[in-house]
């Protein structure tokens, strides 16, 4: 997904003005997820990755995928900071105005042939992102032969370190919701279910 960026990294842009997801994420909330909390992963493994220039040409996913490679002083670091960057550009991408929020009838055959039908796959994702003790995601991925799961990660794991395809990330970390909803995560999931940007989702799918 990130082509051919490499070291020094930049954080990408929203791909829609701060106040796009208006009331269901208020503009606040998704300014300082995005500049201060995403930006911050950027900077960090940008410092993290300095001393390191034999890793310089890498794309923030092989930096996942290598870890075994990565040199041991900043194999943790290189994990959280790359984790965190992939995870909420991936999390910016999937969301969208609620007016432009709709599941193609091609994707919706693929959503029902892994869950029966969209609403349990919903469900079942809400629940997932419910039941996450602490900070991490529920996150729809989908394997090797194109079946979709849902997975839950903690902390700034990443669907690609277990070799599956990423497909939408719910972020439940309090930082995602607590300035609009503080402790209510479950409005925050009835909220957010309203933004997805499905189009990128499907688009995941294929990639
Ligand atoms: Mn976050």
């Amino acid at each position: 997904m990130n082509g051919a960026e490499h070291y020094p990294f930049t954080p990408r842009p929203l791909p829609y003005p701060a106040n796009a997801l208006c009331p269901w994420l208020n503009t606040n909330t998704v300014k300082i997820h995005h500049d201060s909390h995403y930006a911050g992963y950027i900077k960090k493994l940008n410092d993290t990755l300095k001393n390191y220039p034999q890793l310089h040409h890498l794309p923030i996913e092989a930096l996942l995928i290598k870890q075994a490679f990565l040199p041991e002083a900043v194999r943790t670091d290189i994990r959280r900071f790359a984790g965190g960057a992939f995870n909420h550009q991936l999390y910016f991408e999937c969301l969208t105005p609620a007016k432009c929020s709709k599941i193609s009838p091609e994707f919706e055959k693929i959503i029902c042939s892994s869950f029966g039908n969209v609403n349990t796959m919903i469900s079942n994702l809400k629940s997932a992102a419910m039941s996450v003790f602490g900070s991490g995601y529920a996150y729809l991925t989908s394997d090797m032969s194109g079946k979709m799961q849902i997975i839950i990660l903690y902390n700034q794991e990443t669907p690609v370190e277990q070799r599956l395809n990423p497909l939408l990330p719910i972020d439940v970390w309090e930082h995602a919701y607590y300035l609009q909803y503080q402790n209510h995560r479950e409005r925050y999931l009835n909220s957010i279910m309203k933004i997805i940007n499905w189009k990128a989702v499907e688009k995941n799918y294929y990639s």
